[in-house]
């Protein structure tokens, strides 16, 4: 059998016919950029984030920048201001913060399900820091609750990077009462960034991006720079970018959005067997069965931990079963970054997730027999 890491032809054939459609109805309109299909597709995912505004833009990363950018403008922030974010994550978080003049502040990740840890936070708060980027890595939400009441304390602004986890929720039991907070991923914070790109749960036919708010000034000052700081016509009052969501990549997206519940669905099912019956002592799995209670997760990617990980990765090809790394090198260790880390090798949970992590195959169109496959071969795993 051949298990691939994630089947995307497999994925998007079942909207062919509705591609289609969509590449006919936009070529009818005749018209490719901030059309109504933008304009649909941004009041579509804004409700489904639970939010007011959405602001469609080129990709991921532009998404995350352009938040930066309008906070700077707006709250006159100043250039190396500084950012609260984890060490572990994609490199986009930590490029945005410096691409937008600010200066990353990393702080380590929790052992258990790699997310940021919140417990670490108050330490690396300066007079200097304005906001915290909690990044809801491999589809699960950070602990909202306790980043919210930080943020309060201090003042900050709340960035969500919310690339890897479209319709994941957070929810938060309230003690002993019996209430309980439930939220979708992005509503939570000042701003939440979205990526489009082909892979993520929810994805494009290309790139494509995303910016979610409450907040109506932020979100208008998002838009004015994403289309060359012209609040008017020929009017550019800001110096800005060029960053469109196109109205064909809306199309697809309004068609996929309608499908994305169901996705993760099938995605926390996958993720839900490999939680239960994976039992391998050379294998360590990320989310406890008390904490899984609590937060939920859209399993955007579904981590493993091994300490021989070579080993283990091509055990498993031997056998047709493809995995990835995410990711292999912590932020704090990318050349790039280099220049903005002040305490380097702080943060033992992100070098160790980096040096040991495999993601293994997930997606929503991944068949019950690949999984029993690929649970059969790691429970037969001997190190
Ligand atoms: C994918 C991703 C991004 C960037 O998205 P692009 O659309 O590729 O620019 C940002 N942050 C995280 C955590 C991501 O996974």
């Amino acid at each position: 059998m051949k298990v691939l890491f994630q089947d995307l032809q497999k994925h998007n054939d079942r909207f062919s016919p509705h591609f289609q459609q969509c590449l006919s109805e936009v070529l009818d309109e005749g018209w490719f950029l901030h059309g109504k299909f933008t304009q649909s597709f941004e009041k579509a995912f804004a409700a489904y984030c639970e939010v007011k505004y959405c602001v469609g833009v080129a990709n991921g990363l532009d998404a995350l920048t352009l938040i930066f950018l309008a906070k700077k403008d707006l709250e006159k922030w100043e250039d190396h201001d500084e950012v609260i974010l984890p060490a572990h994550s994609f490199v986009a978080s930590a490029q945005a913060v410096v691409l937008s003049g600010l200066r990353p502040v990393f702080v380590d990740i929790d052992e258990k399900d790699f997310l940021l840890d919140v417990s670490l936070i108050e330490d690396k708060i300066t007079s200097r820091t304005r906001a915290i980027m909690p990044v809801h890595l491999y589809g699960k939400c950070c602990d909202m609750v306790e980043i919210g009441r930080i943020a309060e304390k201090y003042n900050l602004f709340i960035l969500e990077d919310a690339a890897q986890a479209h319709g994941a929720f957070y929810e938060k039991k309230e003690g002993h009462l019996s209430s309980s907070t439930s939220k979708r991923v992005g509503s939570w914070g000042g701003a939440a960034a979205f990526s489009f790109y082909p892979g993520k749960n929810l994805g494009a036919l290309g790139d494509g991006g995303a910016v979610v708010s409450h907040d109506e000034k932020l979100i208008n000052r998002v838009r004015i720079l994403a289309n060359y700081g012209a609040p008017q016509k020929y009017a550019h009052d800001y110096l800005g970018r060029n960053s469109r969501l196109d109205e064909l990549q809306a199309a697809f997206l309004l068609t996929k959005l309608k499908f994305l519940d169901k996705d993760n669905q099938r995605r926390q099912q996958i993720a839900l067997r490999y939680i239960t019956e994976i039992k391998n002592p050379s294998i360590i799995l990320p989310y406890s069965a008390e904490k899984e209670a609590s937060r939920q997760s859209v399993f955007h990617i579904f981590p493993i931990l091994c300490r021989e990980r070579e080993l283990l990765q091509s055990y498993l090809h031997e056998r047709g079963i493809f995995t990835q790394i995410h990711y292999p090198l912590p932020l704090h260790r990318q050349r790039c970054l280099l220049p903005y880390v002040r305490s380097r090798g702080s943060f033992p949970n992100a070098e160790k997730t980096a040096l040991q992590e495999v993601s293994l195959p997930i997606g929503a169109v991944m068949e019950e027999d690949e999984v029993e496959y690929v649970i059969h071969n790691l429970n037969a795993f001997r190190l």
